[in-house]
């Protein structure tokens, strides 16, 4: 690429950019880490009561045997449900913890609820059921609609033990089984266990001085309460009338809360540490004719277009076209402005850097434009890369702040100070509120069993917990050598993408294979072995490198354990060589047939 045509294709400063970031990152980093968020128990306890259940189940303890305990009823659960079921189990449980199957949207029902990644990419098994969802991106209540529509298909209702929260699962050697405990007293047996406990399951409060002490109402938004708000997940928050109403926390929640908020309360004050991307959504009515045209396999087809350029891979084609993809576009844009052959990755990196630059440059450019305050447009900026935090879609966020009664409280960087027994003090200035709504996020980088809720005990009676102390050891992410016959669906050491159903949907055909697999060939025990086990796991180390220098940049968030890198962040981290990589080792493992990494007993 010729330096002239490179600096043609920019309209910006990249070393003030540069810089800018790092002053802004610095600002924020801070020692405690996930220390700074408190453990929602003991006297928190309440904040994760489940408001949604209408009826408790009533029933009797469950001692039986089942092939498959299937703990958790979101997509992760679901897909392998169903993948199973096709591969011909018949005796299987799902255990939920809530009332219903859909994991996140059964809990996240705030108003504005939906989803930004594509819907026709999003939602699981559209071609299996038939569905196809109504707008570009669905809505909450469609979700947890389909999630249903997948459990009713796949016969998952049969036998299930909803309202049920697993309180520990323990191997019996001699039996060869696991004993599954719960809080109804349930001591069943199972084969094998498959654990989908939701990556962003756990909500968290922020450790902020008096947090305990606010005596007005309040609630965590994955707790929405409707009964005090009025309304439902399509807004019309008719009770916070003469209300005055704070929340803390501008994430991809907060986003889609806020305008609602703005709309029902006389007040809004809205506490932000730090500010979203907000890129424009644009979200329309499905074009029916073009559903109708859609040929079989059309649903993996399109899902594996969009990841592959989420991932920042090359393909012909950009079937989603939308604001995930387009930094992209900006790559291709930037590096066609020359010979762009035989790119070193260095020279790769310094593109995408830049088309990230022009894309953010973008994103600040749109406050302006909406924001009528400079001031408050000022402070709605985000200076950091796009995927150092999770990009949001929104139309009427940025609006909403323009209206007379939202008030934006920023905290450059530092956050709520102080919470009293009425108010919320921020910049040592205090805010009296009715309501305190914490949009303040989901554990993510506390250990696994802490964020699942129960301990997991294999050979000798050893811990999950105390087999992971020095870091998450496993095969491809999914399998943990000392507890046979056990599945793990979720990101660590498996490979990251934008939509994460992919990665369920990709695992759980994995696991109803493995699981076929190993009854074919009659094993009574599947676990990897010692060497297939290290293998993937200096694999997971040496390719964290690239991963873990992008994360170091990035201003503190969960992507990167809240800026504070351990020694367990590349192990504990998801695979860095990526998701399209990931997919594939997998796919050849199967293909190859060898089940090698795994010993079967
Ligand atoms: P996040 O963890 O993304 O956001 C938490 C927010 O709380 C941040 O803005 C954080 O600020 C703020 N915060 C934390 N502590 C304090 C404090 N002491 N004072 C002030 N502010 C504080 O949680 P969300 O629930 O918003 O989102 C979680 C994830 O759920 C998303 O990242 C996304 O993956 C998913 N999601 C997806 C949606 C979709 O459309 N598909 C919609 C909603 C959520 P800071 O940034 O400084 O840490």
């Amino acid at each position: 690429m010729s330096e002239q045509a490179l600096n043609d294709a920019i309209d910006f400063d990249p070393d003030a950019l540069r810089d800018r970031y790092r002053e802004e990152r610095d600002k924020r980093l801070r020692t405690d880490g996930n220390e700074q968020y408190v453990e929602i128990k003991g006297q928190y306890a309440h904040y994760l009561e489940d408001p949604y259940v209408e009826e408790r189940i009533e029933r009797d303890p469950l001692t039986d045997e089942v092939d498959v305990v299937v703990v958790g009823g979101g997509f992760g659960g679901l897909l392998a449900g169903a993948r199973l079921r096709e591969a011909g189990v018949k005796n299987l449980r799902m255990i939920e913890k809530g009332g219903e199957f859909g994991g996140t949207w059964y809990w996240n029902r705030y108003p504005g609820a939906a989803c930004d990644i594509e819907s026709y990419v999003y939602l699981p098994l559209l071609e299996e059921t038939g569905f196809m969802p109504v707008e570009k991106y669905t809505r909450a209540p469609e979700i947890l609609e389909h999630s249903k529509r997948i459990a009713k298909k796949y016969d998952l209702y049969n036998n299930a033990a909803l309202q049920t929260e697993v309180e520990e699962v323990r191997w019996n050697e001699s039996l060869q089984r696991w004993i599954i405990k719960t809080n109804r007293g349930d001591a069943m047996k199972a084969k094998f266990v498959i654990m989908s406990n939701g990556p962003l399951h756990r909500p968290k409060l922020p450790g902020i001085k008096g947090v305990e002490s606010f005596k007005g109402h309040t609630f965590h938004t994955s707790r929405w309460d409707y009964a005090y708000t009025g309304g439902s997940p399509a807004g019309g928050l008719t009770k916070l009338k003469g209300k005055r109403v704070g929340i803390i926390g501008t994430g991809a929640t907060a986003v889609q809360c806020v305008p609602h908020l703005a709309e029902g309360a006389d007040e809004l004050y809205v506490f932000q540490r730090t500010p979203s991307s907000i890129d424009v959504r644009n979200n329309r009515e499905t074009d029916w004719d073009w559903a109708k045209s859609l040929e079989p396999g059309w649903h993996k087809h399109r899902m594996e277009n969009f990841n592959i350029l989420v991932s920042g891979g090359f393909a012909s084609e950009d079937l989603v076209n939308d604001g995930w993809t387009e930094i992209i576009r900006n790559l291709l844009f930037i590096a066609s402005q020359g010979d762009n052959k035989n790119l070193s990755p260095e020279k790769l990196a310094e593109i995408a850097e830049l088309a990230d630059f022009k894309k953010m440059e973008q994103v600040r450019s749109r406050v302006d434009e909406v924001i009528k305050d400079p001031e408050i447009a000022e402070a709605l900026k985000p200076w950091y890369r796009q995927f150092c935090k999770r990009p949001c879609f929104h139309d009427e966020y940025l609006a909403a702040f323009n209206k007379p009664n939202v008030h934006l409280i920023d905290t450059n960087g530092q956050g709520v100070e102080k919470i009293t027994e009425t108010s919320i003090i921020a910049n040592g200035q205090e805010y009296e509120v009715d309501c305190l709504i914490y949009a303040t996020g989901f554990e993510v980088g506390t250990d696994y069993t802490r964020r699942s809720g129960y301990e997991l005990y294999g050979r000798d009676g050893k811990s999950l917990t105390d087999t992971w102390s020095d870091g998450i050891q496993s095969l491809y992410g999914m399998n943990v050598r000392g507890f046979p016959n056990v599945f793990i669906m979720g990101g660590a050491q498996a490979g990251f993408t934008a939509n994460y159903p992919h990665l369920l949907e990709e695992q759980s055909n994995h696991i109803a294979w493995v699981i076929n697999e190993a009854d074919k060939r009659q094993a009574s025990t599947i676990e990897p072995s010692e060497e297939g086990q290290s293998a993937w796991v200096d694999r997971v180390l040496e390719k964290a490198v690239m991963r873990t220098k992008f994360l170091e940049e990035c201003t503190p968030g969960y992507y990167n354990n809240e800026g504070k890198a351990s020694e367990r962040s590349g192990q504990n981290a998801p695979y860095g060589g990526g998701s399209v990589e990931y997919f594939e080792i997998l796919d050849k493992w199967r293909n190859e047939g060898e089940m090698s990494g795994l010993e079967l007993n």
